[in-house]
Formats: structure tokens, C-alpha cells, sequence
């Protein structure tokens, strides 16, 4: 039993904004004052600390095949970022694409307590959850990318819509996912033939179907199957100066579906002078507010290194192309594909810095705190260490200001940055950081310190310079446990891995037995992930 005492509590899901006010613990969960017995509980003081729920990360690259590789890729990446083991602390390393171990410990240290790895293809999805497992003081879920499946696909070009349903509800149950990924859908597949798509009508060789047949599909299926988060889309063109426009087609396309669109910083570009992207962020912005349904992740563009990671695959050959750095393309049979490059950004570059400055516009100029979330898309645009900076120049326009003033000319030249005089207050922090992910993920119990939430809680000290303060909590608490003090992870505790299990026709594994046979390497029997490990927690559906 605990109690954390007299702090500035910030719950903005029960319309706490720093009001004073006791959190009792019991048995990991958040309980009423009553329910303690006041003699025998451990008492922290929080007088003139600030409290809030544990942060809730909607979307990283934290485990699985593409972090693994990534992991391998870069050696140098981990030099002058080891963690040396510790009493029962692992021992594990850091730098952009950090172990599993110290993974998890970062995130303890930052105040985050549950973390969703943003992509597993099903067939290497094993991995993924070997890692999660591996990967302490987290609770977690994987998304399953699907925008690219050859059973999807031809579903779609059979005009058998309830075919495509049952799938999709039979693998996000054998692969123990969370929700339903898009990732440039039909232009993965398009590439296997060195090709890509541009437009939302485009047709997908092979299958004739369309980057809009596919994801008004999958929303559909989202929603009909009542899963707890909706279909998380990464769109097409990312990068290029086409990306605002076609963003904005794929939110009208999708009207009257719920639709989370992901790191939307990298979709938010217009055609600019010369070779520079414009930020388009103001029409984004404009399209998302429009359409309540809408939710976003950021992207926020880091300046130093990062490794960039996506089933994206011919963004990734681009991308190589275009900085002449390491690369690794993948393919994932007949399920996905995707690539890994190292890149570096600088604020003296002028796309990098046009980059920045359209992450930060889009968390200015989206109105609803609830439907625009932080991310770095880690670790595309930066590693998820770098949270306290972007809180920083969130709610601090000077700070802002001397970082812009950074920037190559031409970025800055016409930006709309310098205008937007907006600063975040600490509980629409605690929005974009928590309560906002938790709710568009449909996890009841995080996100907010009401009576039966997980006790995942962050005590942090307040401090002027809102970077110092994010980047070192006093207390985080993951389940009541004391995992991180003072900046430092101090305990090591198992994280649960949340998944769906929606119902579907069980006549699908009669076809499924067929494609299996025709398509893949491995057997059908032999696909499925086992359900039911002592870290797995079934989220209901409906
Ligand atoms: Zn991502």
C-alpha cells in the first residue's frame, strides 16, 4: 500500500489541472482514500511536486526483426552509450536504437510506463514478442501491418469485404496483435516490382485494388470488429512534397471512421522553391480539426542522429539514396517489406529543418490537445530520450524562438513557426503525453489516477526549464513499484503485453490452409503465436 501526498495532481481525464490531492495504491491499482489502511502504508510527500499518470507512448520501434537489424546495422550508434550492469540492473546499451533491457530502463526514467511497438509483420511477430518479454517495466502491445497482404488484397479485388473481415480478426488473434497498421499501403507491394504509388487511386500490380480501396477497407474492418484502437495509418508518399495533399485525401476518404493517422510531421510537405519541401502543417491541421474522428501522432524531427526504420520499403531505398548511407531493404513473403538508414538531422540543412518546424506547426495548430499525441516515431526522427526537448519547445515560445533562429534561411524563409505564439500548459502536457494515447488506445485502466487505473504514476519536481524537468522524474511507479528515482531505474519489473482476440468465421482456416500452402514457407499449424503467456492481457473488443 502507498500514498503519494499532497502533490499538484494533473488527471486531466477526471478534470485534475494541479488541483492538490492524495493517490492511495493498493495491489497495483488506484484505490479509494477508504480502502487503505492509513498505519501500515509506505507515505510518499508530493507537496509542491507535480503529479501525473505514467506517460503513454501510441507509437515507437522499439523491439522485433527491424529494431534487431537496426541494432546490428549501426555498432557506432552504441559507443558512449553503454549501461553497465548493476545489482539486479541489467546491463544493456543505449544510443538511437537501445537494447531491450535498457529500453525499458529509459523509459522509466522519463516517466513512461507503457510503450506500443508500432509495426510487426505476423510471420516474424515471435520475435516481437520475445522482445517485449525482454523488454522491463513496460506494458505494451504490437501493431500488425496488413496494408500490403496479398489475403487482404485479393479479398478486396473479389469484392469480398466479410472474407477480409474474418481474416483480419483471425491473424490479429494468431499473431497476439493489437491493432491494425497500415504502412503505405499497396506501395510496399508495388514495390517488389521497383515500383511505388503516388495517388490514392493508383492500382496495385497484381491485384488491381487501390491504396483507397485498402484503407477505407481496414477502417472498416476496425470498426465493425469494435477493436479497441483504430486502424493506425502511416499513408503514402511519406517525404515527398505530394504528402500533404495526398494526407488530406486519405482524412476525407476515411470521413466517418474512427482513424489514427501516425508521425504525420513526415506527410505534412507542399512543394517549395527550388529542391525544399514547404510545410504544409497549416492545411493538415485544418483537415484534422475538421474531423473529430481523427487522431495523429507527431513525429517530431530530433536535430543528431537517428535510424530510420518502416516497412516503407521504397521509402527506404530513397532515402538511401538520397543521403548515400547504409541500407538494408526486407521482405516479409506475402505479408509486407521495409528498410533501415542511418540518417543525421541538422538544423543547417534546409529539409531537416523545414521538417522541424512542420512537427512543431501541427502541434500548434491542432486545436484538440485529445487528438494530437507525441512522438518522435522513434527512432525515425529521434530517439524517445528526446521528449523532455520537444515538451520544452512546446510550452516555452523563446526557447522556440532561439531554436528556430537555428535554422537554414531557406526553412526559415515565409515559416509560419515564428507566428504562432501558443505555449502548452502543463495539463495539456499531461493530454498529449498520457491521457490523450491512452483514450485512442483503448486502454481503460492508463492514462488517468482515477479509483481502479493501473498505479503507473510519475512525480515530477517543478522547474522553469521544462526539459530539466521532464527529462529526471522524482518518482515512477509502474503497477505501485518504485522503478525509476530521481532520473535513475532502480527496479527491473515484468510488463504485460496487451492483445485482441475478435471473433470470426472459423470457416477461414479452410482457405487459410490453401494460401498457406500456395504462399508461404512456414506451415499453418506452425503460423500461430500461443496465446495466453503469463504477460498477456486480452483487451475485449466491441
Ligand atoms: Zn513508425
Amino acid at each position: 500500500m502507498l500514498g503519494i501526498l499532497g502533490g499538484r495532481v494533473y488527471d486531466p481525464q477526471h478534470g485534475k489541472d494541479g488541483e492538490v490531492g492524495d493517490i492511495w495504491v493498493k495491489d497495483g491499482r488506484v484505490v479509494a482514500a477508504a480502502e487503505v489502511d492509513r498505519g501500515r502504508a509506505e507515505v510518499v510527500d508530493a507537496a509542491g511536486l507535480v503529479v501525473m499518470p505514467g506517460g503513454v507512448d501510441i507509437h515507437a520501434h522499439i523491439v522485433g526483426g527491424e529494431v534487431n537489424a537496426g541494432r546490428k546495422m549501426r555498432p557506432e550508434d552504441h559507443r558512449g552509450h553503454e549501461r553497465a550492469r548493476s545489482g539486479t540492473m541489467r546491463a544493456g546499451a543505449g544510443g538511437t536504437v537501445p537494447s531491450t533491457y535498457a529500453t525499458g530502463y529509459l523509459y522509466s526514467e522519463l516517466g513512461y510506463t507503457t510503450v506500443m511497438q508500432a509495426s510487426a509483420a505476423p510471420l516474424v511477430v515471435r520475435h516481437t514478442h520475445e522482445e517485449l518479454e525482454d523488454t522491463p517495466n513496460l506494458d505494451n502491445g504490437a501493431f500488425i501491418v496488413m496494408g500490403n497482404n496479398h489475403f487482404v488484397m485479393k479479398a478486396i479485388a473479389d469484392k469480398q469485404p466479410e472474407r477480409a473481415r474474418d481474416y483480419v480478426a483471425w491473424l490479429l488473434g494468431a499473431s497476439q496483435g493489437y491493432a491494425i497498421k497500415v504502412v503505405n499501403p499497396g506501395g510496399v507491394e508495388n514495390w517488389k516490382w521497383g515500383r511505388n504509388v503516388a495517388e490514392l487511386d493508383d492500382e496495385v500490380i497484381g491485384y488491381g485494388v487501390t491504396p483507397r480501396q485498402i484503407v477505407q477497407t481496414l477502417a472498416g474492418i476496425a470498426d465493425d470488429l469494435g477493436l479497441p484502437h483504430p486502424v493506425h495509418i502511416h499513408g503514402i508518399n511519406l517525404g515527398r512534397h505530394t504528402s500533404a495533399r495526398t494526407s488530406i485525401e486519405m482524412i476525407e476518404a476515411l470521413d466517418g471512421h474512427r482513424v489514427h493517422l501516425c508521425h504525420l510531421q513526415f506527410l505534412s510537405y507542399g512543394p517549395g522553391p527550388g529542391h525544399v519541401h514547404r510545410s504544409e502543417a497549416a492545411a493538415v491541421a485544418a483537415a484534422v480539426n475538421a474531423r473529430p474522428l481523427v487522431t495523429v501522432d507527431v513525429g517530431q524531427v530530433i536535430f543528431g542522429s537517428a535510424t530510420t526504420m518502416t516497412c516503407d520499403g521504397p521509402l527506404q531505398h530513397r532515402l538511401h539514396v538520397t543521403t548515400g548511407g547504409r541500407w538494408i531493404n526486407d521482405d516479409v513473403e506475402s505479408e509486407s517489406g521495409g528498410g533501415i538508414v542511418p540518417i543525421t538531422y541538422k538544423a543547417s540543412n534546409p529539409i531537416n529543418a523545414t521538417m522541424w518546424l512542420t512537427g512543431l506547426e501541427l502541434f500548434l495548430l491542432i486545436d484538440d490537445p485529445w487528438r494530437v499525441y507525441l512522438t518522435t516515431d522513434h527512432p525515425n526522427a529521434g530517439c524517445f530520450t528526446s521528449y523532455p526537448q520537444v515538451i520544452r519547445l512546446l510550452m516555452d515560445r523563446g526557447y522556440r524562438r532561439e531554436m528556430f533562429d537555428k535554422l537554414h534561411p531557406r526553412a526559415r524563409k515565409g515559416a509560419l513557426l515564428p507566428e504562432l505564439d501558443r505555449e502548452y500548459s502543463l495539463g495539456e502536457i499531461a493530454i498529449i503525453t498520457r491521457a490523450g494515447p491512452a483514450r485512442t488506445l483503448g486502454l481503460a485502466a492508463k492514462g488517468h489516477l482515477g479509483v481502479g487505473a493501473d498505479a503507473d504514476i510519475t512525480v515530477y519536481e517543478e522547474h522553469d526549464d521544462k526539459e530539466a524537468m521532464f527529462a529526471r522524474p522524482r518518482y515512477v511507479y509502474k503497477g505501485g513499484v518504485l522503478v525509476a528515482r530521481d532520473g535513475a531505474a532502480v527496479a527491473d519489473v515484468a510488463g504485460r503485453t496487451f492483445s485482441v482476440a475478435p471473433p470470426y468465421d472459423p470457416a477461414i482456416e479452410t482457405d487459410l490452409r490453401t494460401f498457406f500452402k500456395e504462399a508461404y514457407t512456414v506451415s499453418f499449424d506452425n503460423y500461430s503465436v500461443l496465446a495466453g503467456g503469463a504477460h498477456t492481457e486480452q483487451v475485449a473488443c466491441g
